[in-house]
């Protein structure tokens, strides 16, 4: 595993997991390139078999350098609301081992190799070049920095998914995505001294989010609210009619349809989430609607939902703290979700797109809400780098320096191995 605050001084290998036993899995095809027959991976009676053989654990390695493997299925949007089982190629060695009764598959594989398939699965090799440079370099800091380390317990590096970096291996690889991520071999984001644990996620939707807003976490200065736009100053988003008022304005700033219209916009995103308005969307329920999801997801049992009202506002107008009053058995009961995370969680039957939202309520003659809507802006966290603002810059002729720069102030570019 990656050491945190240690600057590698060669290419490290990685591991990737791509099967985790939250996955529940207990079967896995896999196939060489270098071979017609699929291997077949079963857990039965607690032992893990390969082609009905019993081993304790499992070793795959390639002849040569450019071969690959082909597993099926993987899980992929763990738990979002573009979840689906895919099938990859990978390159480098797979181990696969049981841990609590399920299938653990690990990918080893050199970071360069790994970075140039995360660049097109995060986003389409279809990028602009100035694009892939930027995903690919914040995604080798990101890791590098090994600030997060969300899976330490299973002595990976990182998951093939959203909850790291999304990871679908050499499917989508285009000689653009090649050249981009060969062009920053070993380039890193640096900020005193130190690799910067650059975050990133989908749209801003406009203004993005400190970090300690959104986790609970010291603030980090180059992970700082920034508006997305040549503009500097961020209007102030904290109050509810500020922030209502700012989003139902027409907006120019990187992310915007203005800068990229929508519907080309998909050609350039990743494979799996094809559907959705990034920058501007609305979520609509009836009461009954918002029974059940609220009951089923804070384990409740409202009979009514009277109100659900914003308490506390980050930067971006992403809502960190929130209130839910409703009724139980006739006495008023209110409830508090305190993270960008747990609002997005609970107010949508997958995941919401992001908490920055204003509310929109109509309330029936006994003062129960009757409909509800969210109307919010951008998609996923808001922290750090915007990949929808970063693919407007690199349209505009912006370089990856200028990408990099604009998102993660006071920081600078470094190549750590050659
Ligand atoms: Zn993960
Ligand atoms: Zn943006």
């Amino acid at each position: 595993m990656l050491n945190k605050g240690q600057i590698p001084l060669q290419e490290p290998i990685v591991s990737i997991g791509l099967v985790l036993p939250e996955d529940q899995q207990k079967s896995l095809t896999i196939q060489s390139s270098d071979s017609k027959k699929k291997k077949h991976i079963l857990i039965q009676n607690g032992l893990l078999l390969i082609d009905s053989k019993p081993s304790p654990r499992i070793h795959l390695t390639q002849p040569t350098s450019d071969s690959f493997f082909t597993l099926y299925p993987v899980r992929a949007g763990r738990g979002f609301h573009w979840e689906k089982q895919i099938t990859i190629q990978v390159l480098g060695e797979i181990e696969i081992s049981i841990l609590n009764g399920y299938l653990f598959v690990v990918n080893k594989i050199p970071l360069e190799q790994y970075l140039m398939c995360v660049a097109t699965s995060e986003m389409s090799g279809e990028c602009p070049s100035a694009l892939l440079e930027s995903q690919t370099i914040a995604a080798r800091s990101w890791l590098l920095a090994a600030d997060e380390q969300k899976h330490a317990n299973l002595g990976i590096d990182a998951c093939n998914d959203d909850c790291c970096q999304r990871y679908q291996g050499i499917g989508n690889l285009t000689d653009t995505a090649i050249k981009s991520s060969l062009a920053t071999r070993g380039q890193v984001i640096i900020h005193q001294n130190a690799i910067c644990d650059t975050r990133y996620s989908k749209s801003c939707g406009g203004v993005s989010e400190n970090n300690d807003f959104v986790w609970k976490e010291k603030p980090k200065p180059y992970l700082r609210a920034i508006l997305d736009s040549s503009e500097i100053e961020i209007p102030n988003l904290q109050s509810n009619e500020g922030f209502r008022n700012w989003i139902e304005q027409d907006s120019s700033c990187y992310c915007s349809p203005n800068t990229i219209p929508e519907n080309e916009l998909y050609r350039y995103l990743g494979h799996v989430d094809k559907s959705g308005s990034y920058f501007r969307w609305s979520v609509s329920y009836n009461q009954s609607e918002l029974l059940k999801l609220i009951n089923q997801k804070t384990k409740s049992s409202f009979d009514f939902i009277k109100s659900i009202s914003p308490l506390k506002r980050g930067l971006s107008g992403r809502i960190i703290k929130i209130q839910i009053v409703g009724n139980i058995k006739g006495d008023e009961f209110k409830i508090t979700l305190d993270s960008e995370y747990e609002i997005r969680r609970v107010l949508h039957p997958n995941f919401m797109f992001s908490s920055a939202f204003y509310i929109e309520e109509s309330i029936n003659t006994n003062s129960n809400i009757n409909t509800i809507t969210f109307h919010g802006a951008g998609w996923g966290h808001g922290v750090g780098l915007c990949q929808i603002g970063a693919l407007g810059m690199a349209l505009n002729d912006y370089t990856s320096t200028q990408i990099l720069k604009h998102y993660f102030k006071s920081t600078e570019l470094k190549r750590i191995y050659d």
